[in-house]
């Protein structure tokens, strides 16, 4: 009896009633009963409980003993030597109890019933070795001693504790059908037969779980993992006020906590959330026990044996909505069969074929779906029932086979189902939506799917080995309330260098914004280096050189895998063609792409168009930002312009830095050879200035831009009018360079003077227009948008349909490190997916 404030006093009441609220079933599953610390925890549970109520508890085989059990017999049936599996069973029960012994601890009934089984179980394995068969008849009695066995230790432990303990085999539970396998409880028949024998009995009933007597007194199973049935249906019989199950996990997760390591804890969830999650696979509490509990809205709470001051989850009817999703599970040894063929189209009652030639072979189907042609209909059964299930249907549809009026039927093993489980998912749009794509995100195929008319669960089918990646990716996309983002950075030179201090300067505020970024490896062009974890943002450097390998391509490629990354990125802060020619690659092996290096860009248009289809195919992105005017927005800008339907007419723009300078200084009277002397000094060219004035790096620009727009053009199309005659500079040294120009200084003087003149200054200007691209010194008009633009900055001007006659500008920096690291930065922001919010209760 529980008083107000949670006190207990002690119940003398020894009769059963039913439907009494203060009744509580316990089951203690196999992981609970490991060994003995397992048993000693179990009975602490136990004991604590049962001051001052009734308790019937409902015990497991010892961890594993069931599975070295149905090897003994397997074993046997093909002749081997099934014994040697048999003594490794008693071996396991023996030493649980010979420690105990030696605490001084007798468990007279275990170890009675323990020395009966040793020669029994050898008598049924030899038969069955000689037979070469086990009748389902002899495989339950020889599956079911081990919840004999342990359920007599845990009677005896609890006696030892002067507990009063009542042992009562299972001939309580009558069963409502006559398989030996697989059998079901007739729960109102049960009712009387508890009340009886639980009438005169102790505080504490021990019961095997796992099987029940027919009325032959035969021993037949419940199914595999039947404990928690067992208990179910206790608990329904004789309407008790809680059923708890007892574990190694802290309860019902989001997903199986051995493959999604942030998978949280539930504190609650409704019967048919729990049933949907259980049936493709979530194992925490077997499905078939479920509806027993439901049928009689009896609350079942899923606790820790190793934890119990832990709440646990509780499975009722009464679970808050606040999750649309509630959890994700997967189902493993899957096999996907379909049929297809014109011959199915618009023909009644194929579906109700299928089903009834799988049923008459007790096959049951895990799902099935019909495509909306009619052409195909796809069905999922274990992978255990496949060769029974092929078979079944090809003699169902022999005839149409025959005719060809159906195709071969396509069987598919090795899959997996992964689904995703919420009553609140019926409330909302763009679950599904979301769900997809975060399969696809982590590069797995769906083949199958299908959503049941209740909402409450959506189930995928795709190749096993990629369930775990999908799964994981579902969860970070429905419970995770911050974004990965895992980066590669490829060049950590001036930009990479600077983005990595960016990325440390960022950090926190990025987390605050439910972002982690996780820097995943790095690398120059002599060595990489991957991290275990996450790199170290204070060291790197000093990493790189001491740990750092030399690299190949491939390296790169596998780290995803080996990482088990969801959405990564790779950053090419260098300027090298032959890492640009991998983008393809890259984004075939599920990595997005953020590039500041613009050689991939400018490349032949078939792989420029090659890299989008990669990219779209994959769901991943591409992004180069800074390819253009480094943080300047101007691609995303042009982006949204063309979408929206805006049509470009003409763009001119000052697209170099270091011309953007030395005009300039031009402008206020300095001669050529002294404006380029002083563009070096201030750090505003490339290390050799011809790679400037040469016009190829603007050329690329241009190209970019020009492709943007949807011009298909390679870079020879360019019209290329270098901002010096090369010629004149072409022969000498790097050193003599400058004395070179002064060649040029009294030409370039002059057509400045002449310029002027005309209200005009000289700019080195790209310019697209109809349809075609040049590169060359112009005259602007001082006051027009160009003519304005000096000293290393940077301007775009574009012409649209929607911008004329005054044109869309955009002008700032567009060369250095800060900015351009910038702009990378906010590409690598685009890349990733966002946690919804709200689907986080
Ligand atoms: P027992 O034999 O004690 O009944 P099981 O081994 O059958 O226990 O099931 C418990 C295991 O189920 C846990 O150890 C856990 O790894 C796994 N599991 C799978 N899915 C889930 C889930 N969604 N929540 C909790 N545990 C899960
Ligand atoms: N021992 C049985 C099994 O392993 C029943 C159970 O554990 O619930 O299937
Ligand atoms: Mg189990």
């Amino acid at each position: 009896m529980i008083l107000p404030g949670g006190l207990c006093v002690p119940c003398t009441r020894m009769r059963i009633e039913m439907n009494d609220p203060e009744l509580l079933v316990q089951k203690f599953g196999g992981t609970s009963l490991a060994d003995l610390k397992g048993f000693n925890a179990s009975a602490d549970i136990i004991e604590s409980h049962a001051a001052g109520r009734r308790v019937i508890v409902v015990l497991s085989a010892v961890k594993g003993v069931t599975d070295l059990l149905l090897a003994a017999i397997d074993t046997a049936v093909e002749g081997g030597n099934g014994g040697h599996y048999l003594d490794q069973a008693i071996d396991r029960e023996r030493s649980i109890i010979d420690e105990l012994s030696q605490q001084g601890i007798s468990t007279p009934s275990a170890a009675n019933f323990l020395e009966e089984q040793r020669s029994t179980l050898s008598q049924r394995e030899q038969g069955i070795r000689l037979l070469g068969q086990c009748p389902d008849e002899t495989r339950a009695k020889i599956l079911a001693s081990g919840e004999g066995f342990s359920s007599r230790l845990m009677a005896d432990l609890l006696r030892h504790r002067g507990l009063n303990v009542q042992w009562s085999d299972t001939d309580v539970l009558p069963l409502a059908n006559d398989s030996w396998l697989d059998a079901l409880v007739d729960i109102e028949a049960a009712i009387p037969l508890l009340a009886e024998r639980l009438e005169e009995g102790a505080g504490i009933t021990v019961l095997p779980g796992f099987y029940g007597r027919n009325a032959d007194g035969g021993i037949q199973l419940l199914g595999r993992n039947g404990t928690d049935y067992s208990a179910a249906v206790i608990a329904a019989a004789t309407g008790a006020g809680l059923c708890q199950i007892w574990k190694d996990v802290d309860g019902f997760f989001s997903a199986d906590p051995r493959i999604v390591s942030n998978a949280q804890c539930l504190d609650e969830v409704s019967y048919d959330e729990a049933m949907e999650l259980t049936y493709f696979g979530a194992k925490v509490i077997s499905a078939k026990a479920l509806a027993p509990l439901a049928g009689k809205q009896i609350p079942c709470e899923i606790r820790n044996t190793y934890d119990p001051s832990k709440p646990g989850t509780l499975v009722h009817s009464g679970a808050k909505r606040t999750h649309i999703v509630r959890g994700i599970s997967h189902l493993h040894d899957v096999t996907s069969i379909t049929l297809q063929g014109g011959g199915l189209r618009g023909r009644v009652g194929i579906a109700r074929r299928v089903m009834d030639a799988l049923a008459s072979e007790s096959i049951s189907i895990l799902l099935i779906v019909q495509s909306s042609s009619e052409y195909s209909i796809t069905l999922c059964v274990r992978r255990s029932d496949e060769d029974k299930a092929r078979k079944a249907l090809e003699e169902e549809f022999h005839f149409e086979r025959l005719h060809g009026l159906i195709e071969e039927i396509s069987v598919q093993s090795d899959r997996a189902v992964v689904s995703l489980v919420g009553e609140g998912m019926k409330q909302y749009r763009g679950i599904a939506a979301r769900f997809l794509t975060a399969i696809s995100s982590a590069s797995v195929n769906v083949e199958v799917i299908a959503q049941g008319s209740t909402e409450t669960a959506i189930a995928v089918v795709v190749k096993g080995e990629a369930a775990q990646s999908a799964m994981r990716a579902c969860h970070t996309a429905f419970f995770s309330d911050s974004t990965h983002i895992d980066v590669i950075l490829l060049g950590c030179g001036n930009v990479g260098g600077e983005l990595l201090a960016q990325f440390q300067r960022q950090a926190q505020s990025l987390r605050e914004h439910h972002a982690d970024l996780r820097v995943r490896a790095i690398a120059n062009s002599r060595k990489l280096l991957v991290a275990d974890d996450v790199l170290d943002l204070e060291c790197w450097r000093e990493d790189l050189e001491a740990k750092g390998r030399p690299w190949s391509f491939d390296d790169v490629i596998t780290i995803r895998e080996n990482l088990g990354l969801l959405n990564p990125t790779i950053i090419d802060c260098t300027t090298d063609e032959e890492l640009a020619g991998q983008y393809v690659r890259f984004l075939n092996n599920g990595f997005n792409v953020v590039a500041a290096n613009k050689k991939a860009n400018t490349a032949s248009l078939e792989y420029y168009h090659e890299m989008r289809d990669a990219a779209e195919k994959n769901f991943r992105k591409f992004l180069y930002e800074t390819n253009v005017a480094a943080g300047l927005p101007v691609l995303d800008t042009m982006q949204g312009l063309i979408r929206s339907g805006d049509k470009l007419k003409t763009f001119e723009g000052i697209l170099s830095g270091s011309l953007s300078m030395i005009f300039g200084l031009l402008e206020d009277g300095m001669p050529l050879s002294a404006a380029v002397a002083k563009a070096m000094e201030l750090g505003f060219t490339e290390p050799d200035p011809r790679d400037d004035l040469s016009g190829m790096d603007v050329a690329r620009k241009l190209l970019i831009v020009a492709r943007e727009v949807g011009l298909q053009l390679e870079l020879d199309d360019i019209e290329v009018e270098p901002a010096v005659p090369l010629d004149a500079v072409s022969q000498v040294g790097r050193s003599e360079l400058i004395d070179a120009l002064q060649s040029l200084d009294e030409d370039f003087s002059a057509r400045i003077r002449a310029a002027g003149a005309d209200g005009k200054v000289l700019r080195y200007v790209g310019r697209i227009e109809d349809g075609k691209c040049r590169v060359a010194i112009e005259a602007v008009p001082s006051q027009k948008p160009l003519g304005a633009v000096r000293d290393g900055e940077n301007a775009l001007v574009l012409f649209t349909r929607y911008y004329q006659p005054i044109p869309l500008v955009m002008r700032g920096y567009g060369a250095g490190a800060a900015v351009t690291a910038a702009g990378v930065f906010g590409d690598i922001l685009r890349t990733v997916w966002r946690p919804l919010d709200q689907y986080v209760g």
